[in-house]
Order: structure tokens, then sequence, then C-alpha cells
């Protein structure tokens, strides 16, 4: 299903694309217009594409741009699974496509929102204290220092090495990656409120998967593992009936909850908060982690772009090596990657479909 199809060099080309595919496949579409604009003036949409019967009562969610940057991998598999629908016969499941669920962050290359928030670390509880993570305050002007000269990258990448020494690699994700509330222009930040992201999805799937009994969700996601791999992640505990239908629709599903996956263990990610958000709805959610380069380059790369943001100007002309950096970070524009992480996708929708029909 990748013949032909690469992956989009800009927001607008992939919205394009996409929209395009929609309209031919006869989808049903609905666009959110985002307050801001995007790189290169544009207007911002989260959009929604629909096929299948519109009262069904089984839903498939297919989601890209959860991580802004990550949407141009997920874009594309949209867009060609999209393709493959036109003229098939509408009935069993709908198929929800919703593109680009950070606008902001797919359109300016950065993983994170307008507001330098992780959006899959903020479907916290703002009812309570956000997590603390007192380890990320010791690491936070080492990960994100004042400015990025040679000098600095050299001394910080020290700083880490030692740490790292310290506590191990796999401490070392946890504290970095698995979510921070106290630092608005560090890394993997999970804000103070919900963004605009989180409000929009949270009206969207009460309305939505409200008369909905069951709903698969696929949230695609890039930049964790092996090049071109396709690592299935749950956000449930391992002993659960929703981690349980995972392993049985999915096969080899690891958990973020016992080490098994790439990721660390996470604080207020969207899948693991989707079950309160529909209630009424047997929500059986994945997201696929796509590899691409290895961990010190993804993170080189959102050191970078953090540092740009919180003390530079993101319309410089220097800038534009930063998201290039970003970029190559979070996906590959060799077409052998897409042709690579497509069969995942497609096997992983299918067994979402039967598994539903
Ligand atoms: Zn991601």
């Amino acid at each position: 299903m990748a013949d032909g199809v690469s992956l989009p060099r800009s927001y607008r080309e992939a919205r394009e694309d996409f929209l395009l595919a929609a309209t031919t496949a006869a989808a049903r579409l609905r666009s959110v217009e985002h307050p801001l604009k995007g790189l290169e003036g544009e207007d911002l949409f989260v959009d929604v594409a629909e096929v299948g019967p519109e009262d069904a009562t089984e839903v498939v969610l297919v989601v890209s741009g959860t991580h802004g940057v990550e949407g141009y991998l997920g874009s594309a598999l949209q867009r060609a699974h999209l393709e493959s629908l036109a003229g098939v016969a509408a009935d069993g499941p709908a198929i929800v496509f919703i593109h680009a669920l950070n606008p902001y962050g797919f359109s300016w290359v950065r993983r994170v929102n307008e507001d330098n928030v992780d959006l899959n670390r903020n479907f916290i509880d703002w009812a309570e204290p956000a997590p603390a993570n007192r380890e990320y305050g010791e690491l936070a002007a080492t990960l994100v220092p004042g400015d990025w000269s040679a000098e600095t990258q050299e001394r910080t990448l020290i700083e880490m090495a030692a740490k790292l020494e310290e506590v191990g690699i796999d401490r070392l994700q946890q504290i970095v990656s698995g979510g921070q509330y106290d630092h608005p222009a560090g890394v993997f930040y999970g804000g103070t409120e919900p963004v605009w992201s989180n409000r929009w999805l949270q009206a969207f799937l009460g309305e939505r998967l409200a008369f909905v009994r069951r709903a698969a969700i696929i949230d695609l996601h890039t930049g964790l593992g092996p090049w071109g791999h396709g690592e299935l992640i749950s956000s449930e505990p391992p002993d659960s009936a929703a981690h349980a239908r995972q392993a049985d629709w999915w096969g080899d599903v690891t958990s973020l909850h016992d080490g098994s996956s790439v990721s660390a263990l996470l604080s207020g990610d969207w899948l693991a908060a989707a079950p309160e958000l529909a209630p009424a709805t047997e929500i059986t959610g994945i997201a696929i982690e796509y590899g691409t380069v290895d961990s010190i380059t993804v993170l080189q790369s959102l050191r970078a772009d953090a540092v740009l943001h919180a003390n530079g100007d993101p319309t410089s002309p220097e800038a534009e090596a930063v998201r290039t950096q970003v970029r190559a970070a979070f996906l590959d524009d060799d077409p052998s990657w897409l042709a690579t992480c497509t069969p995942r996708y497609r096997g992983v929708a299918e067994a979402a479909l039967a598994a539903l029909s």
C-alpha cells in the first residue's frame, strides 16, 4: 500500500494529501481550526475523516501527530489506508482517521505543542497535584541549557554521562522522559492544565463514542526503537482485561508498566486516559512506536529544539538547521523506511477491524 507514497515535506502538504485521499474515499470530513498559525503562516486544523456506517457500534480510530513531528509518518500511513478504502462497500466498523492531533507541533517540526507541552504527558488528573519528578529538576539546566554552543553541548553531555554512570540507562530514561511539570522550557513537560489538543480530544471522544459499544484506537508514534520496527505499546497494566484483548488481537504487545517497552512509564499519556473519556465504550488502544535513529541522537534533537524555543528565534535562518535535525531524528525520508513501517500498521489495522467485525 506504500507504492508511490512518500513522506510529506510539510504540514501543508500532509494535510492536502490527506484531504484529497479522504475526498476520493468519499469520507465524511470535519475540520477543527487551531487558534495559531503554522511555520509557513498557514492555518492549522485537526481533520477528521470517517468511512463506514455513520451509526456503527464498532469503531476503529487512527490518530496521527499526537507528537507533532511524528505525524509525518502517521499522515502517510493514514493517507495510504484511505486510498486503499476508495470504493469499498460501507459496512462493518467505521474507521475514523484523526489527522494531526497536535497540528502546531506538526507544522513547526516539533514533538511538543504550542505551549512546549508533550501532549502525552498532559492527560493527568488535573484535580490532583501534578506528579513530582525531583530528579528531573537536578538535570533541568543540563538538559536545556541557556545556549547551544559547541562548548555548552560538550559540557552538558559530560554532565549527562556522569548521571548515566550514577543511575544507569533505564533510570535516566525514566527521569528524563517519564514526564515533568515544573520546568516549562524543559523536555517532556506536561503543562499546567489541559492544552488545546487535550480539550478538543476530550470533547470529540465524549461525543463521537457516546453510542459506540467497542472501539479500537491506534496512535502512531516515531522516535524509539530499532529502525523501521513498529513496537506495539500498551498503556494498560499487564494483568488488565484491556491488555488481554490487546495481546489477543495484536500478539506481541509490550507494556509501559513492566519494563518490557522501549518507552519509560509515562504520566499523562492519552491512551491511558481514553477509557475514562468514553466510559460507555470498551476501548482497546495501542501505540505503534516506530524506530528511527539511536536514542541519544533523538534526545539531542529534542534538546536543541527546546533551547531554540526557550532562548532563540524559531523564525531565524538558524532555526531551520534545528528543524532539519528534529526531522532526521523522527523520520527517515528514504522511501525504504516508510515501506518497512507500512506492513505493521496494516496488520494492526486489519486485526482491529477483524476483532470488531
Ligand atoms: Zn510519540
